[in-house]
């Protein structure tokens, strides 16, 4: 049921887009503020606690370095498409293999500490709704076929489910659950923080934004 949730947030985003072609609107950054705010909460509320009790908390913290450090690393490729903004030449006509290929592993890894009962779910489902709205904006403005545009975000959407279907069945991710969710830890600690960061567009004070951002720091206090 959870696996259907995730990739019906992406695929119904992608519709959306296809149906309405909205614009950039203060919307869209709103909900970007608030799914970063969710997430980066729900990470430190939740997965945070859950890691270092599970196992000696300084060799976590070396494994939630390596999130970070993994999911910069992924950004040179992806070009920060996991946080909401693509830079892709977009009257190119081939396949952006390496946007693709990068935002695949990013979205399977946010799949691997999912299970039914932890509310990160609620956070990674959150966060792919603008992420889905902003790259289905991108595939569909760009010169790329629709054909391929719709097999993008159709991989796309499977991914993170498939790390969470992989996670519960294969016994090597069961045995190292831990550092594997301290490296998901880091990652998740990089794009909510880098997404706060780049909704304050230079720095100004705005009330809007503020208030969304308590919202979702509140909401995930309580879920
Ligand atoms: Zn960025
Ligand atoms: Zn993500």
């Amino acid at each position: 049921m959870r696996y259907l949730f995730l990739i019906l947030a992406v695929l119904l985003s992608f519709g959306f887009v296809a149906i309405v072609k909205p614009k950039k609107t203060l919307g869209l950054q709103l909900l970007l503020a608030f799914s970063g705010a969710f997430l980066l909460a729900l990470t430190i509320f939740d997965l945070l606690p859950e890691a270092y009790n599970a196992s000696d908390p300084r060799s976590m913290g070396i494994f939630i370095m390596i999130g970070i450090l993994l999911q910069i690393f992924l950004e040179f490729f992806s070009k920060g498409a996991e946080h909401g903004h693509v830079h892709w030449d977009d009257q190119k006509k081939v396949f952006p293999w390496l946007l693709f290929i990068s935002l695949c592993i990013h979205s399977f890894m946010e799949g691997l500490p999912l299970t039914s009962t932890n509310p990160i779910l609620y956070g990674i489902l959150i966060h792919k709704i603008p992420i889905a709205l902003i790259l289905s904006m991108f595939l569909l403005n760009s010169n790329l076929k629709t054909s391929s545009a719709v097999v993008f975000i159709l991989i796309f959407s499977l991914m993170t489910p498939f790390g969470s279907f992989l996670a519960n069945h294969m016994e090597f991710i069961t045995t190292y659950k831990a550092p594997i969710t301290a490296i998901v830890i880091g990652i998740l600690l990089h794009i909510s923080s880098v997404i706060l960061f780049e909704s304050s567009q230079g720095h100004t004070f705005n009330l809007r934004k503020l208030i969304v951002i308590f919202l979702g720091i509140v909401m995930a206090y309580f879920i």
